[in-house]
């Protein structure tokens, strides 16, 4: 419920912030609304969010979120009580510089295939239920998490809890009812976050302290009060107060918004089965094989050993649920076609992940079938960790460096221990995001500096520069607004337009340079200028450091990169091609669409073609070139990028013992028979089957 401001200033008695612009392209959305709010409650006054002559409560989540700030809006933040001038000064920076914290689980290279991998296809293609296999029928979907299950359909199927609308008792007794349910809820919540803590990592867990928070948001409370006064049931106002609030969020058009509305009728629901008496909804067989609509992160928290894997019509690689089932290494497919719900509960399922599909009532031969494979990559996955210190090398002799992609210096400890080669990609923009100022030049050499004795003096350590902008805004940079951040001012762009925070940078890389081999890698590149401009930079400040040995080059992610490659490899030392980035502006699809995931793959041709231009751009030149995108660790890619010349992969770190094993089990001249051929074929699908086809089916 939002209240009137009479004019622009402050109300009497009370301390304005003034005016406050959300620079943040993806608006002032849910994560930083919910620190904000966090924030607002350590303190005892009345504080407000005020935009125009609206002003909303600032320790309510529902209310912050309900303006649905975009960029470029302005609010201003009002408080009125004994620390009013504190809460101010704390709140300021998280709405000026919208202080983000990164999502449990960044996804971008995780142990899954990459979305567009993902949707491989049964034999139909538009509708998404395939023809049949000779058992029962089959759906398809994408990939959420790899892997394949065999058991029994259990339908999630949610029925409206019906509530009467009438209060039995006086509003006092209602009331009471209420206050205890959401108290019954809110224990519920702890113990499932306290579990979820120890099984996973408090990243998840911390899903459920939202949760929490949500629970007592006193927006969803005050409304619920209101109707119970007004005589209705305790679960009548309750359901109508969750209900509206979860209706204006998905009515916003923004994905966040929308998961939010979903985390407000799971935690409505909670309330609601504890008022009415409805019994919990997991009651699981033994071998269970989830089929749901969506799937709510309640759900999630049931997942116990019963649950063997789950398909969802709502849902895309990178929400909440595919996360979490990758970390859980639990089968999942998402997008599936809603037909899939008319399936009888209980019906037999084959749950193959690995190609999207989902058979009901298969064959007996069928599901024999994928029993055997089932075991066979446990045993695979057991022997290729034991061969992982075995060198990457084809049967014909070529050595392919398999490195990894990082985060930190624990994956960097993590990475060494499985055998990587080096690091071929340290994402560095982890020390900008979330905080209000930059790393000091102290601190970020501390961290470089840690990660390159991880690694120790003989493994290469690719550091890229920080690769900010577009949908990672940090609060301290002020970017004009773009109508098109993805093609705005972003990575190296950005990082040459603050010379200052850029140099810092590079000097805090390059004194990591005494403890490893190191590289230096400049992000989203799109002409030769950029990269003369910050190679000499590095070299002019390498100089005046003692002019250390250390390499130089570029991410090739952008089209122009790829085809001028040859012009790239004259002053680099290496290129480094980023997959993920590089499909989505050569397909002109979104990484993150879920909808366009069969169209951003990797593998589609004309990608292939890009990665062809970028390695014949560099032979013979002495420039090396590696992959650090998705595909790396595509089991149907690395023969391709193999053929096409590529000299590393480099890959998360679970995926180095597999993708070193699978180097060993190829040959080079297959290889490039395979690339030459993939070339000339028409689609992604196209080359996938190829592929899998000339492995033997086998992947
Ligand atoms: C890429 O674009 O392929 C890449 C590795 O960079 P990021 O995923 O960090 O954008
Ligand atoms: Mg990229």
């Amino acid at each position: 419920m939002s209240e009137e401001i009479k004019g622009i200033g402050a109300p009497d008695g009370w301390e304005t912030s003034g005016e406050i612009t959300i620079v943040s392209p993806s608006g002032f959305h849910a994560r930083p609304a919910a620190i904000l709010v966090k924030t607002a409650k350590k303190f005892t006054s009345e504080i407000k969010l005020v935009r125009g002559d609206k002003s909303q409560n600032a320790k309510s989540l529902v209310s912050v979120m309900g303006f649905a700030l975009q960029q470029g809006d302005s609010v201003s933040i009002i408080a009125k009580g004994p620390d009013a001038a504190e809460a101010i000064k704390a709140l300021v920076p998280i709405v000026a510089g919208n202080m983000e914290e990164s999502a449990p689980g960044d996804s971008r290279d995780a142990p899954a295939p990459p979305a567009a991998s993902a949707a491989k296809p049964a034999e139909k293609s538009e509708c998404g239920q395939a023809a049949s296999s000779g058992g029962g029928s089959v759906f398809r979907g994408i990939t959420a998490s790899p892997g394949v299950a065999i058991g029994r359909a259990k339908l999630i199927v949610r029925g409206e809890i019906e509530v009467s609308e009438e209060a039995g008792g006086p509003p006092g007794a209602e009331e009471a009812s209420l206050r205890r349910a959401i108290a019954e809820a809110k224990s519920q919540l702890e113990a499932i976050e306290e579990r979820t803590r120890k099984t996973l990592d408090a990243g998840h867990a911390a899903i459920f302290g939202a949760h929490i928070e949500l629970l007592e948001d006193p927006e969803l409370e005050e409304c619920a009060l209101a109707g119970i006064s007004e005589g209705k049931s305790a679960a009548y106002a309750w359901k109508s107060s969750y209900k509206a609030q979860a209706e204006r969020f998905s009515n916003l058009a923004n994905e966040l918004f929308a998961a939010r509305a979903a985390d407000l009728e799971d935690i409505g629901r909670r309330v609601l089965r504890i008022l009415t008496g409805h019994a919990d909804e997991a009651d699981y067989w033994e071998d269970s094989i989830l089929i749901a609509l969506d799937l709510t992160p309640s759900d999630t928290a049931t997942l116990d050993k019963r649950v063997l894997g789950f398909c969802t019509v709502k849902g895309g690689a990178t929400s909440h649920i595919s996360i979490l089932a990758r970390s859980l290494e639990l089968p999942a497919i998402v997008g599936i076609d809603e037909s899939v719900l008319g399936i009888k509960d209980g019906a037999p399922v084959i749950l193959n992940a690995d190609d999207g599909v989902l058979e009901v009532d298969p064959e007996p031969a069928e599901a024999d079938r994928i029993r055997k494979k089932q075991s066979e990559l446990a045993d695979r996955r057991a022997r290729d960790v034991r061969d992982t210190m075995k060198p990457a090398v084809t049967k014909d002799g070529r050595q392919v460096e398999v490195a990894a992609n990082i985060g930190g210096v624990s994956d960097a400890t993590q990475a060494a221990s499985l055998g990587c080669d080096g690091v071929g990609l340290l994402r560095s923009e982890f020390l900008f995001l979330g905080r209000s100022e930059p790393p000091s030049e102290d601190e970020q050499a501390e961290a470089y500096i840690g990660i390159a004795k991880a690694l120790g003096p003989d493994r290469p350590l690719v550091v890229r520069t920080m690769d900010i902008g577009g949908d990672k805004p940090i609060p301290y940079i002020k970017q004009e607004r773009e109508d098109n951040p993805f093609l705005g001012v972003r990575g190296l762009r950005l990082s040459l337009a603050m010379p200052d925070i850029f140099e810092t940078q590079l000097r805090a890389i390059l004194r990591a340079s005494e403890f490893c081999k190191l590289h230096v890698m400049f992000p989203m590149v799109s002409t030769i200028g950029e990269f003369r401009a910050a190679s000499s930079l590095l070299r002019r400040l390498n100089d005046g450091m003692g002019s250390r040995d250390v390499k130089v080059g570029l991410m090739v992610e952008v089209p122009s990169a790829a085809i001028l490659a040859r012009h790239f490899a004259d002053e680099a030392d290496f290129l480094s091609i980023g997959t993920n980035d590089l499909t989505q502006y050569t397909m002109a699809a979104d990484r993150g669409n879920p909808k366009l995931a069969r169209i951003a793959d990797g593998l589609d041709p004309a990608v292939l073609a890009m990665i062809k231009s970028t390695v014949d751009g560099a032979r013979g030149k002495g420039c090396w070139v590696g992959v650090c995108g998705g595909i790396a660790g595509d089991p149907l890619a690395i023969p391709l990028l193999i053929g096409l010349g590529v000299d590393e992969l480099s890959v998360s770190v679970p995926a180095i013992p597999q993708v070193r094993a699978r180097v060993r089990e190829l040959s080079l001249s297959e290889c490039e028979r395979m690339a030459s051929h993939a070339l000339e074929l028409d689609s992604a699908d196209e080359v996938r089957s190829y592929v899998k086809k000339s492995l033997g089916g086998g992947e």
